[in-house]
């Protein structure tokens, strides 16, 4: 909770600008469910700035109408009562705050940057709503626009402390917990004081404290607080394209909290740049210059094909591997066997494969259990993933079967290896319980396509070969390797 000490300093801090005349009004009527249309023409009426601002704003794309308002009046008919007063709201709030710079005292705070930021989060808030046909999108709008404030108002009622904690930190959630340190309360809850002081309706006030916690998961729909905790990923992207960073946060804020993929992603950032312009001449700020906004998009569109190339990777590799060693899984084996062993017989190549099936393995789970005899496996896996080559294939066969994929190596050829793997899954030392250790050996049965291409037609053939050297594996005596002979 905001303490009495700040919300003192705040109610009576003379820095703060009190509102304008017309902004007064204008929240009176949004907080009046009753406003009627004339009083609020009147009342726009009455600042020329306001209303000029508002008539270009309401024949900007921002607002896809056919039909050109000429008159206040006809804005108000055209884009309807609550936009035309959330609009107006948005540029009064700003407007005196922009033009009354906060002192800086030789401090780090930058208004234009803090305005620049404020208005691409109100921006993205705005397109994040249009991507997912909100209907409440000048709400939007507004609520990104203020989600920020709490951090003005510190830096008006006590800027030589407040400047000490900024500087200490570029992290927002960071600045956020030093504010709750230090001072009691964050720039959420001062922004939410400020609004009020303000007697801004508490369904926009909220929405500084609203943005500032984790939103609820997308499986709820997308929502005001879920649009604006991505607007500010958003915003910073937009802002800062060239920083990778950025975007990869941007990407993990979009996907966590509505969903949105790469492709999604982009169309938002393309909806932002029609807007750019109506907004930046609202506010009389320039956010980028138009060389620069084609580049972020291309830019943008670049890194999240990057992005979603390594999530599908990601997926991929997921389907394709056994989820208790990592080694690949009988369905991949298969269909790289089979690739190979084509390969090898239209280029007459040699193509070996190796089965290996752990002695007396039963014997491990039956003394130690199935969960130490599930870690001995992964480290059979581990030792075997070691030595061969991003060629080669390990596949989980069966439950402690292994099958080894050798393309484009003669059996000859692959004894080293195959020596090599016997003997150091051998040598692996399971500590069991920090007092036993459990030690295995392997059998392993060999087969090559070349060497006996005249009885080994399919893949079937090569495994069943291998099959068979592997039982005579077991059957002298185990912890040995056998290669096929050629007979069945
Ligand atoms: P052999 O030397 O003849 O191969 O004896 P073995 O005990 O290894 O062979 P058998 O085929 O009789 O038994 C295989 C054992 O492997 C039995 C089974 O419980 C164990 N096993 C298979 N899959 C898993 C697994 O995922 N985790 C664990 N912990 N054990 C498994
Ligand atoms: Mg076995
Ligand atoms: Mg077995």
């Amino acid at each position: 909770m905001i303490d009495d000490a700040l919300k003192r300093r705040l109610n009576h801090c003379t820095a703060l600008p009190s509102l304008p005349a017309v902004a007064v009004k204008i929240i009176e009527m949004a907080n009046d469910p009753d406003a009627d249309i004339g009083a609020v023409c009147q009342y726009i009426s009455l600042d020329p700035v306001l209303s000029a601002k508002l008539l270009r704003t309401a024949n900007t794309p921002l607002y896809k109408s056919r039909r050109v308002a000429t008159n206040i009046r006809q804005a108000v008919s055209i884009l309807g009562t609550h936009t035309v007063l959330v609009i107006a709201l948005s540029f009064s709030l700003t407007h005196s705050l922009m033009k009354n710079p906060v002192p800086n005292h030789g401090a780090v705070f930058d208004s234009t940057i803090f305005w620049r930021r404020s208005i691409a989060s109100a921006l993205a808030a705005r397109a994040l709503g249009e991507k997912l046909e909100l209907s409440y999108l000048d709400d939007l709008f507004l609520a990104g626009l203020i989600q920020e404030i709490g951090i003005l108002a510190f830096w008006v009622i006590m800027p030589e402390e407040y400047g000490k904690v900024f500087a200490s930190t570029s992290d927002h959630d960071v600045l956020l917990n030093s504010e709750r340190e230090v001072f009691g309360a964050g720039h959420d809850e001062l922004g939410y004081a400020l609004l009020k002081r303000w007697h801004i309706p508490d369904y926009i006030a909220l929405s500084c404290i609203n943005s500032h916690s984790q939103p609820e998961p997308k499986s709820l729909g997308p929502t005001l607080q879920s649009c604006l905790a991505v607007s500010r990923y958003l915003a910073d992207y937009f802002l800062y394209p060239h920083e990778a960073e950025k975007m990869t946060a941007l990407n993990q804020a979009a996907q966590d909290w509505l969903g949105f993929d790469a492709n999604v992603l982009i169309d938002v950032i393309k909806i932002m740049e029609v807007g750019l312009n109506a907004v930046e001449d609202l506010f009389e700020m320039n956010i980028h210059d138009p060389a620069e906004v084609s580049g972020i998009l291309a830019e943008a569109k670049e890194l999240l094909m990057i992005h979603d190339l390594s999530r599908m990777r990601d997926l991929e590799d997921k389907s394709q591997r056994d989820g208790l060693t990592g080694a690949y899984n009988r369905t991949y084996f298969d269909e790289t066997l089979r690739r190979e062993f084509n390969l090898a017989v239209q280029y007459n190549l040699p193509l070996t494969i190796a089965i290996i099936d752990l002695d007396h393995f039963k014997n491990v789970n039956d003394t130690y259990g199935h969960v130490a005899g599930d870690s001995l496996l992964a480290m059979v896996v581990k030792t075997v993933f070691d030595q061969i080559r991003q060629d080669d294939t390990l596949s989980r066969y069966g439950g402690e079967e292994f099958a080894l994929i050798l393309p484009g190596t003669a059996v000859a050829a692959s004894r080293n290896l195959i020596a090599r793997l016997k003997d150091s899954i051998a040598e692996i030392a399971y500590k069991f319980d920090g007092r036993s250790t459990i030690r295995i050996t392997a059998s392993i049965g060999v087969a090559g396509y070349l060497e006996n291409a005249a009885q080994i037609r399919d893949p079937r053939d090569l495994i069943k070969a291998a099959d068979s050297a592997l039982y005579a594996a077991k059957h002298a005596g185990r912890n040995q390797i056998m290669e096929w002979d050629g007979n069945a």
